[in-house]
């Protein structure tokens, strides 16, 4: 499924983030970068250790919530890894739309600075961060949206999603948004 906004693209596809041919893929890391299961196991398992060091020789403090970083990929064919750190829901009241906006954000901006064309997102903080599906399908989609309108870049902006319900909930959001 596929949105055009300007001259730049937001596509929906159910897959996984590692298989994806873009110039930044990000991961869904935490504050530590200390590494975990979900995507970020699944991007570690794919760069292999080399990413790891390069992470925490450059980022030894870690990476806020609501921010990213960006490194090499390893073993992965994309040029870099933005590791973005979503916020843990907490019920809603404790700014998590806005941290999840920001890390979005985040990665964009580095998309930018890198000369990125194409990136692709995992649904950051869906997944042991517990953010409920349709509120993050939301808040996500409508952050890239505003950013493509405002920047008109990166061209393409691809949300990769692991099942059935999370790209259900993607497509449905960005059909309500596009109405
Ligand atoms: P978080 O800690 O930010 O919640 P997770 O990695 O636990 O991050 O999950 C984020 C989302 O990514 C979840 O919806 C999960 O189903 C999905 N996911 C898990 N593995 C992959 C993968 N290899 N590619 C794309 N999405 C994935």
């Amino acid at each position: 499924m596929n949105e055009q906004f300007g001259s730049c693209r937001i596509e929906l596809a159910q897959g996984d983030i590692t298989a994806q041919q873009v110039d930044a893929i990000v991961n869904a890391a935490n504050s530590r970068l200390a590494g975990g299961g979900g995507v970020d196991g699944a991007i570690h398992r794919a760069a292999g250790p080399k990413l790891m060091e390069e992470t925490f020789t450059k980022f030894p403090d870690g990476c806020q919530t609501g921010s990213a970083v960006a490194t090499s990929a390893g073993r992965l064919s994309v040029k870099f890894i933005f590791h973005a750190v979503g916020p843990i829901w907490r019920g809603g009241v404790a700014g998590e739309a806005d941290l999840l906006a920001s890390a979005y954000r985040r990665c964009l901006e580095l998309a930018v600075d890198h000369s990125c064309r194409s990136i692709a997102f995992p649904a950051l903080s869906t997944g042991a961060y517990g953010y409920p599906m349709d509120l993050a399908a939301e808040r996500s989609l409508s952050t890239v949206r505003e950013f493509l309108l405002e920047q008109k870049q990166p061209e393409l902006v691809r949300f990769v999603l692991f099942d059935g319900g999370s790209f259900g909930a993607f497509a449905r959001a960005l059909e309500a948004m596009s109405e």
